[in-house]
């Protein structure tokens, strides 16, 4: 009869347990200071290699990170070339695109996502034949065509080639009137939600954040909606003069309070948070992982991304 009992509660917890709807490999998890590790993010639906980079700022170093760790068991160039099926670029800023600029003369042919802010930059600043080569789809010519520019229209599902996913573009405000750009990314009724840098609504003198709360709050309650990756640069001591559209933990977690009044405070319980894009200098990354433990007081289950390990959600 105990085993019974044990087998049925096994099962149960068994069952209790969906799952993982989505695999990320972070490729580069900080928002400056160390080259070889900045913001680049692999998503696949479990089961697949067709995967979307979120964001580019560090990519070979991060495929020979997974590769030691037994992620991959394949080598650089068939990540490179043949499991990144694209780039969705949340903004232009060199932590989130060398990675990118550099693979490029390397890489195959695929699409680059973006709000038309973020495109305009690379095709003006970075594919440029004083700058490099124009390996873009449009701009200085010659233009040699391998990253096709494929703007997105906020708030519209766009189907991402060669994946099994689609994803909807939100603005976000990066040190208004600076953009970047939030990422909601789709598979088989499951989503994951990846933000580029952002300010709090507050500082920015923005809605921004609220909107996108307001989009995903219903996605939250239904648990389709898998995790957040969401960006805490600084400790809260930094002066709000010079947070230049970024977070801190206090920001972070007032900005989820706003989201749990929309999705209810049970909701949010458990619910992952990947934090993402912390500048490491100095005690930085200690002192945020202890004051958003501090302040977590909705429960919320943070996740700290490290480069070339699998996360599953
Ligand atoms: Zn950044
Ligand atoms: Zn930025």
């Amino acid at each position: 009869m105990k085993y019974i009992l044990i087998l049925l509660l096994f099962t149960a917890s068994a069952f209790a347990q969906p799952k993982p709807a989505f695999k990320v490999i972070p490729l580069g998890v900080y928002g400056g200071a160390d080259e070889s590790n900045l913001s680049c993010y692999m998503l696949a639906p479990t089961g697949s290699s067709n995967y979307i980079c979120l964001d580019a700022g560090t990519v070979h170093a991060g495929i020979e990170k997974a590769i030691a760790n037994h992620v991959f068991n394949v080598d650089v160039t068939t990540v490179l070339k043949k499991y990144i099926k694209g780039y969705c670029i949340s903004h232009p800023h060199l932590d989130h695109v060398a990675g990118m600029i550099i693979n490029s003369p390397e890489d195959t042919a695929k699409n680059v996502y973006g709000l038309p802010y973020t495109l305009n930059t690379l095709r003006d600043y970075y594919f440029t034949w004083k700058n490099w080569a124009n390996f873009g789809s449009e701009g200085d010519k010659p233009v040699l065509n391998k990253y096709h520019y494929t703007p997105l229209i906020p708030g519209t599902e766009t189907p991402l080639d060669n994946t099994e996913m689609t994803v909807t573009a939100f603005v976000l405000s990066h040190g208004n009137p600076y953009q970047s750009t939030a990422y909601l990314v789709k598979h088989n009724g499951s989503y994951m939600l990846y933000l580029g840098d952002t300010g709090a609504d507050e500082v920015e003198k923005a809605n921004n954040l609220q909107l996108l709360w307001q989009q995903v709050a219903p996605l939250i309650k239904a648990k389709t909606l898998k995790a957040i990756m969401i960006e805490v640069s600084f400790p809260n001591e930094q002066p709000e003069k010079s947070l230049f559209g970024h977070l801190t933990p206090h920001l972070l977690m007032n900005e989820m309070k706003a989201l749990s009044t929309l999705t209810g405070t049970e909701a949010m319980k458990g619910f992952p948070i990947v934090i993402t894009h912390i500048k490491p200098s100095g005690s930085h990354e200690a002192d945020i992982k202890k004051q958003l433990a501090a302040a977590n007081t909705l429960g919320i289950k943070l996740v700290y991304p490290h480069q070339g390990h699998l996360l599953e959600f």
